[in-house]
This record gives C-alpha cells, structure tokens and sequence, in this order.
C-alpha cells in the first residue's frame, strides 16, 4: 500500500499552557474539598475538571507542547503531541508515524 503523508501544522500549545491547566487542576482540587460539604454534585464536576486539567498539563509539558495536524488517514484536523513518534486518530483510531514534519501511514 502506498504511503500517504500529511504536513504538520503550526504549534498551538506550549508547555507553557501545560503550567497553566497544571495549576488550574490543582486549584480546582483543593477548592472542591470545601463543595463537598455543600453540595457533593459541584464538587465532583470540579473533581473531574481538575483531574482533567492536571492530566492535560503533566502532558503537554512533558511532551513539550501539542501541534495541529491532519490525519494522513480519514483527512480530519487533529492535535498531536510535539514529541510523539507516533499518533493515534480520534477521528479514525488509525496510527500515523511522525517523520520530520510529516505525519505518514503505516499500514
Ligand atoms: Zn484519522
């Protein structure tokens, strides 16, 4: 099968967007221990929310960034880490390697 490939995109997170959600999901954290008390239904949204923001921040910092690309697949836009050799579609669920600035098909 002959080998497709795609351009990567512009950068359009840093790591510096990964402290931010870091420390938002830390805040969000320690301020539902206070909901729970109230209202238990706020407190777990914010649980989820910060447990999100914590999970995306660690991520993005630890991979320096994410960038936009498009699926060498299915064609959709999608968003890859900048240190990731390799990428699972959202849109398709099909592995794209990165080479370079080019995302390829493997299959
Ligand atoms: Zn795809």
């Amino acid at each position: 099968m002959e080998v497709r490939r795609t351009e990567v995109g512009e950068h359009i997170k840093g790591g510096g967007i990964g402290a931010f959600y870091l420390i938002c999901g830390i805040v969000s954290l320690i301020s539902s221990i206070a909901f729970f008390a109230l209202l238990p239904v706020v407190a777990i949204i914010i649980v989820v929310i910060g447990i999100w923001g914590v999970c995306s921040g660690i991520t993005l910092i630890s991979h320096g960034g994410a960038r936009k690309a498009v699926c060498p697949y299915c064609q959709h836009e999608i968003t890859i880490l900048e240190k990731a050799k390799t990428h699972k579609c959202e849109h398709c669920k099909k592995v794209s390697t990165r080479i370079d600035n080019y995302l390829e098909t493997i299959e």
